[in-house]
């Protein structure tokens, strides 16, 4: 082979490596940025030089990331979230004074989804077990906002369960020809026994048996990333174990408010509920029909 050809082809492998590289290097560990409800923004909060900042939304701490020499603000935007301009506080790490980034966020309409459930207890809860529902709803909002410090969160995710999409994210719900809440995680239609796997490295957080949610595990990734396993038909995890990425943490089933066996798994980032398909390389393919939901 001449010569020039060859350094041709050694540059170009060279270049392509060396821009793949730099791809992966700027991308590991972070999900896609999404500037709308539900979404997540990637804010640059400053110059890694200068250390790292810390930054709160509404009083909640937000992850700060490093990547490619800057500081960015990982901000879980809620649903409820209006267009427009958002603000950040963020607190220098060389006790500067404390300052108010801004940045915009877009709209988003979610299509509605219509689920008809038989048992009608877990559409219209019966007043004796409105107390139950209301405590449980305190103490899994406590932990949805669980804070952790961590030099080690991982947010490029594996899916938890090979299966189709049968639920997604953020659509507003109508259970039996009655509005209801939006859906705030991904449903993936797989039988019961199913395992479960960490979808990243975590420390199990909270295990529990919910009205609407069923068996239960909460995964502490670390700086505010949570996520969230429901109607499951066993646990293969205790409370305060640490779980790698792909370790099996439980099995799927049906328990709770659930149409049928699936997985309903939620992400949580600074304490509101977020798209989990922005976390995961390639999504699960969808399900035309409606089966194993809520
Ligand atoms: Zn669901």
């Amino acid at each position: 082979m001449p010569l020039a050809p060859a350094l041709n082809r050694a540059l170009r492998v060279a270049v392509f490596g060396g821009l793949m590289a730099h791809c992966v290097s700027a991308t590991a560990g972070l999900p896609r940025e999404s500037r709308v409800p539900g979404g997540v923004a990637l804010v640059d909060v400053g110059a890694s030089s200068e250390g790292r900042p810390t930054v709160t939304r509404d009083g909640a701490p937000v992850w700060v990331a490093h990547r490619d020499s800057r500081w960015l603000a990982v901000v879980g935007l809620p649903l409820s979230i209006k267009a427009g301009e958002q603000a950040l506080q963020v607190t220098p790490a060389a006790g500067g004074a404390p300052r108010t980034d801004r940045f915009d966020v877009g709209d988003k309409r979610y299509p509605t989804q219509y689920v008809t459930i038989k048992d009608r207890a877990m559409v219209d809860p019966p007043a004796d077990v409105m107390a139950r529902i209301e405590r449980e709803s305190a103490h899994l909002k406590t932990v949805r906002s669980h804070w952790r410090e961590s030099s080690t969160t991982d947010a490029s995710f594996t899916v938890p369960a090979a299966g189709r999409l049968s639920g997604r994210f953020g659509g507003g719900r109508v259970l039996n020809g009655q509005p209801r809440s939006v859906h705030a995680g991904l449903d993936i239609a797989v039988g019961t026994g199913t395992l479960l796997k960490a979808p990243a490295d975590a420390v199990v957080l909270d295990i529990g048996e919910y009205y609407f949610c069923g068996k239960a595990m909460f995964l502490d990734h670390g700086n505010g990333l949570i996520s969230m396993y429901c109607h499951l038909s066993d646990w293969l995890a205790t409370q305060g174990a640490t779980v790698r990425q792909g370790q099996a943490i439980a099995r799927s089933g049906a328990t709770g408010r659930a149409t049928g066996p699936h997985l309903h798994w939620s992400v949580y980032l600074n304490g509101v509920s977020v798209e989990p398909e922005l976390f995961i390389a390639a999504p699960p393919p969808q399900e035309p029909r409606r089966r194993g939901a809520q």
